[in-house]
């Protein structure tokens, strides 16, 4: 009775040692290749030798125990595999629980259409870099775009194709600018790039690029009847830069603000740098 006990108690820990393969295997296939990874799968390893001395006890000792005392050792195996199994759940809720708040994190912060950061993130973002800026005497500048006529493609395409359009400006301003850069939608239509440690000749230079790129981007949109086709877009960009004069992030947005309506009232589909007095 005694042995059949401890016997019982060894396998139930093997089987849950055993079990405890299946959270690890969801936990490795959470964790990117790297130190960590090699980690956990040492700790892998390390219950595959549990699992082996569990069964090689079983074999050794089978039908030893006459006393109770002899029970000692068969509890601590099954305790011994309640941790193990404990400590991987608990290790695969973080895990997930960290990728989940990850996850809301960069929801709070995204533009859902256009994927960009949105307003929110932006103003934090801008007042940082701002302070950044000042306090170690590095270049700031931002780029203020606005698609024109966008109205336009709107009431002709209709709404969905507008919202296209929104959404491949997004990945091209993404995928054109520097990671150090920050894009973000301003309002509806548009957008707003902080260059760090950029001045602003620099970031005339990236809005002229960006705006060329732009004017001579195909963008595919299925019409109102459904038919596919590229339709064009432009911008209008405000530039400006932290100065003496421009030294705050409301100073700032006002100056690239002047300037994109400059650029409107001067034809469209240019940019317009904000003089450093403004
Ligand atoms: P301008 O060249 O002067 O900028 O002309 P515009 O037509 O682009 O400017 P206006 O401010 O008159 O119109 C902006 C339009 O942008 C109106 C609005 O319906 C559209 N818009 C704003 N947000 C969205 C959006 O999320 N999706 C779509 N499809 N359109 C939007
Ligand atoms: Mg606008
Ligand atoms: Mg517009």
């Amino acid at each position: 009775m005694i042995s059949y006990l401890s016997a019982a108690l060894v396998l139930i820990g093997l089987l849950i040692h055993v079990a405890t393969l299946v959270p690890l295997r969801k936990l490795l296939a959470m964790i990117p290749d790297g130190s960590l990874r090699t980690k956990w799968l040492a700790m892998t390893g390390l219950i595959l030798v549990f699992i082996a001395s569990y069964l090689g006890y079983l074999v050794v000792f089978w039908g030893q125990q006459t006393a109770w005392h002899e029970v000692l050792t068969p509890c601590i195996f099954l305790f011994g595999a309640i941790f193990v199994w404990q400590t991987i759940k608990l290790s695969l809720q973080t895990a997930a629980d960290l990728r989940r708040i990850d996850l809301l994190e960069a929801e709070n912060i995204t533009d859902p259409l256009t994927k960009v950061y949105n307003r929110r993130y932006l103003d934090r973002r801008l007042e940082e870099e701002v302070a950044r800026s000042r306090r170690y005497a590095l270049g700031l500048s931002i780029l203020l775009l606005d698609i024109d006529h966008f109205k336009r493609v709107n009431d002709t395409y209709g709404h969905q194709a507008g919202d296209v359009a929104l959404s491949v400006l997004g990945s091209l301003l993404k995928a054109d600018l520097r990671d150090l850069d920050v894009v973000a939608r301003y309002g509806g239509e548009e957008f707003l790039v902080i260059c760090t440690n950029t001045g602003i000749d620099g970031a005339a230079l990236v809005a002229e690029r960006l705006r060329h790129l732009i004017e001579s981007y195909p963008v595919e949109i299925a019409d109102a009847s459904g038919a596919s086709q590229n339709i064009q877009i432009s911008i209008s960009v405000g530039v400006a830069g932290l100065s003496a004069s421009v030294d705050s992030k409301e100073k700032l947005v006002q100056a690239a603000d002047r300037a994109l309506y400059r650029a409107k009232g001067d034809g469209r589909n240019r940019v317009v740098v904000a003089s450093s007095a403004t």
